[in-house]
């Protein structure tokens, strides 16, 4: 059962999956990036969409193949590079002050040692780092080491709440620790990707499309909203 619980209901993480991947398919995570690479994109891709911060974040790893040359760039041009992904000035300064941690407490550019960590300390660790919080450290654990951490963005914090798997007033990062072991480890991938599918699909913030959800009999909003 999740932790908050509103109501009796026969969800649970492996039947929404099931009936999310029946509905969208299933998703397939996009692998194009190493660990460095994909918590500088997280850092970039933070109050935008993909459609922004991919380009800005491919631009600028084209640019910038070796992070060094990255962290001791004039911040103004690294702005003006990402400018697209938004809060430029701020992102720069978050990737660079990042960068400067990594190296000074590792000795170099790399976290792969994180996959031998426990996911926990793992989390606590990525946590430390300049501009990284529990959506960005659980995107790189999950999608890079494999580790049972569901990242919380936006759709699955809606979905989530609406579905009545967290409370109404539990915030993105509460949730992490709310929905934490009550998706199965080796379902927390597809988990977040059949969230987001269906946060950008049917459960949008605005009209959602409940009469053709399949999840809607055991939904807390479609049940108050009838
Ligand atoms: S029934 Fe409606 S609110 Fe509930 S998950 Fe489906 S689309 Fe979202």
């Amino acid at each position: 059962m999740p932790i908050f619980a509103s109501s009796s209901r026969s969800l649970s993480a492996e039947s929404i999956v099931l009936a999310l991947e029946g509905l969208y398919g299933q998703v397939v995570a996009d692998d194009r990036y190493d660990p460095m690479e994909e918590l500088v994109s997280c850092i970039l891709s933070q109050h935008t969409n993909d459609k922004n911060s991919y380009p800005a974040f491919d631009r600028m790893r084209a640019l910038y193949r070796n992070w060094a040359d990255l962290e001791h760039e004039d911040p103004s041009v690294v702005a003006s590079i990402i400018a697209s992904a938004g809060m430029a000035k701020r992102k720069t300064e978050l990737i660079q002050s990042c960068l400067r941690a990594i190296r000074e407490e590792r000795g170099e550019y790399s976290i792969d040692f994180l996959g031998s960590m426990a996911p926990e300390e793992a989390m606590e660790w990525l946590q430390e780092l300049p501009g990284v919080g529990p959506k960005t450290a659980a995107l790189v654990l999950c999608f890079q080491f494999g580790m049972p951490v569901l990242p919380v963005d936006v759709h699955v914090h809606r979905v989530s709440q609406r579905l009545g798997l967290i409370g109404p007033s539990t915030d993105a990062n509460r949730a992490h620790q709310e929905l934490a072991g009550w998706v199965p480890g080796p379902l927390v991938e597809r988990f977040h990707l059949a969230l987001i599918q269906h946060g950008r699909g049917l459960c949008r913030a605005r009209q959602p499309q409940c009469s053709a959800c399949p999840l809607a009999a055991d939904c807390d909003f479609a049940r108050r909203a009838a």
